[in-house]
């Protein structure tokens, strides 16, 4: 088996009605037999149970969007790591830009939720990425090293044995304007080198996902790349067809 077994995961955000995810996730069971890679979906809290019985005993994985960085405790609205994993989640996104820019999320919080998902036995999806400025004033590499040293530094280099990483360049984000994949290339192979010189084995063997307006037409080009191992999907991942397409061109 391939050690890095492409992964697609669609990030439906907050979007849908519990009929509405229902019918996206039963569309998804129905057309996902000619698809190799790993699939996953990541629903609201509130829709997980929903789409946990629509998914149980399919190919497709369920995750969530986000966690607490506790465990429990007076945390007033907070959802646990360990909660999750009652809904059989086996993946949960932390750090995404949304989480940072709107809500405030720091390296630190990131790398802490990040950790919780691995205490609570499942995987995190860290997403990291620079903004147009940053991407403009040239300070991208730097800006990657910090977020990626921020976890390296509380779960260490071994802990990416056990984590994905998604590289979501902010300004791609919903745009309609994905980052070429040279660009994206680039980028994951300067973070696989950066965890490389820590350990090359965890290195050789970490999930980096693409995300950044995905989409049936460039999916092929990007998962292409030898250091992009599939994406994390926002808008198309809404749509069957357009979803199944993307995972298709995953593998
Ligand atoms: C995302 O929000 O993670 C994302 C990649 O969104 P989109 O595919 O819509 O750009």
């Amino acid at each position: 088996m391939n050690p890095r077994q492409p992964l697609v995961a669609g990030n439906w955000k907050l979007n849908g009605s519990r009929s509405s995810v229902k019918a996206l996730a039963t569309a998804l069971v129905d057309g996902v037999s000619d698809v190799t890679c790993d699939v996953l979906v990541c629903p609201s809290f509130v829709h997980i149970q929903d789409v946990q019985s629509v998914v149980a005993n399919s190919a497709i994985k369920l995750g969530s969007q986000n966690c607490s960085m506790q465990s429990s405790g007076a945390f007033t609205g907070e959802v646990a790591a360990e909660m999750l994993q009652e809904f059989s989640c086996s993946h949960i996104i932390v750090g995404h830009s949304e989480r940072r820019q709107l809500f405030g999320e720091s390296d630190s919080i990131v790398a802490k939720k990040a950790a919780a998902v691995q205490n609570a036995g499942l995987i995190p999806i860290i997403c990291i990425g620079e903004t147009l400025e940053e991407r403009e004033a040239g300070n991208w590499q730097s800006v990657m090293s910090a977020q990626l040293d921020a976890v390296t530094a509380v779960i260490g280099i071994d802990g990416f044995a056990n984590a994905v990483i998604a590289y979501e360049p902010v300004w791609a984000i919903g745009t309609g304007k994905s980052a070429s994949s040279e660009q994206a290339q680039e980028v994951h192979a300067m973070l696989r080198s950066k965890l490389a010189e820590l350990n090359s084995s965890v290195a050789a063997g970490v999930k980096i996902l693409y995300g950044g307006s995905v989409k049936p037409a460039n999916a092929k080009e990007l998962f292409s790349q030898p250091d992009i191992d599939g994406g994390l999907i926002g808008g198309a991942a809404l749509n069957a067809d357009d979803f199944l397409a993307i995972c298709r061109a995953a593998g």
